[in-house]
Order: structure tokens, then C-alpha cells, then sequence
């Protein structure tokens, strides 16, 4: 095992707090510096087509794409990578984080992008925790489209889905047409 340490990194937001930015900034700094490094986005993710980390601005980038912390190991386990970038790292739930911390202990810096806030307004596991466990964290506000105000929620600017049993569905995938980043003054969760 390498000297080099891992080091976390945990971007972290609601929507529209510029994540996806700021993840894409860090790994073209990575780029030029010669890391060996590999960029990984969810499956569910396809705004822009699978295999692309891209954001709500227009930037992309080529990314290996998964669908579960399994992927996450075969593409970076027992590789030697100097940092491992994840986007929209919630969707991969709570097996993410001794994912994470295997790779850490292998001396790949793991940078995460993900949200910590759910459109309830509720806390969404794992970002969250992984935040606790960071040498450096990056917790993003969006701006209120009621009022201009930082925003640290988002909420469906359409109905939400519920399904037979009466529950809301998970967390969809979306961008400006289903979603709204709104203040804590503004933000009145759905029941
Ligand atoms: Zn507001």
C-alpha cells in the first residue's frame, strides 16, 4: 500500500447549487496536473446521455457510468488511482460509504458531488454522513426563485408522485422544469 494518504472531499447542496461545477473545476485542475484519476456518474443520471458528467450551465465531461457501488470498485478498487471524482454520489445509498472509506484507506482521494437535502426537506443519506467523515466539505446554496435569497432546499415546482400506497416516490432525476430551489422562508414542504 502507498504512503500517499486519502484524502475526502464532499461537494454538497441542493439543486442548483452548482455541484456538478464545481466537481467538473476540481477534476480539469486534476487533468492538468497529470493525476490518474477516473470520473464516475450514476446511471440514472442521463441528462445528458450516459458516460457524461454534465450540469444544468451546458459543461460536460466523459465519465465511466454506474450503477451501484459495486461498478465503483471495479472501476477504481486495487487501481492505485490518485482521485476518484463520483457525481450525484446519493444515488448510490448507503453502501457507498465503506465503498468509499476502502478506497480512502488504498490512498485514493475521493471527491464526491451529491446532494445532502431531499425535496422534503429532509436529510438524504449517505451525503450527509460522508460530510461527517471529510477532510474538506463544500456545502452550496442555490438561489431562492422566490426571492434571491441563498437557498438551501428544492422542491417540485410540479405535483410530487405518489404512488398505491399513498408514499412519494424516490428522488427523480431533473432539472429546471420539475424543480425549484427555494429559501428556508419560502420552502414549505410538501405533506
Ligand atoms: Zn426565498
Amino acid at each position: 500500500m502507498r504512503q500517499q494518504q486519502g484524502r475526502l472531499q464532499v461537494i454538497a447542496g441542493p439543486m442548483f447549487s452548482g455541484k456538478s461545477e464545481e466537481l467538473l473545476r476540481r477534476v480539469r485542475r486534476a487533468k492538468v496536473a497529470g493525476l490518474h484519476m477516473e470520473v464516475i456518474s450514476h446511471a440514472l443520471d442521463v441528462r445528458k446521455g450516459a458516460g457524461i458528467v454534465s450540469t444544468h450551465a451546458g459543461l460536460s465531461i466523459e465519465s465511466r457510468t454506474a450503477t451501484d457501488v459495486g461498478h465503483i470498485w471495479e472501476v477504481a478498487g486495487n487501481r492505485s488511482l490518485d482521485l476518484l471524482a463520483i457525481d450525484e454520489a446519493q444515488f448510490f445509498g448507503p453502501e457507498l460509504v465503506p465503498t468509499v472509506s476502502r478506497l480512502l484507506a488504498e490512498g485514493t482521494t475521493v471527491l464526491l458531488a451529491g446532494l445532502c437535502v431531499r425535496f422534503d426537506g429532509e436529510p438524504f443519506d449517505p451525503v450527509p454522513g460522508l460530510m461527517a467523515l471529510a477532510e474538506d466539505v463544500s456545502k452550496l446554496t442555490a438561489v431562492c426563485s422566490r426571492c434571491g435569497a441563498g437557498a438551501v432546499f428544492h422542491q417540485r415546482s410540479v405535483p410530487s408522485v405518489v404512488d398505491d400506497a399513498g408514499a412519494v416516490t424516490a428522488e427523480l432525476v431533473g432539472g429546471a422544469e420539475s424543480y425549484q430551489a427555494l429559501c428556508r422562508r419560502h420552502f414549505h414542504p410538501q405533506p
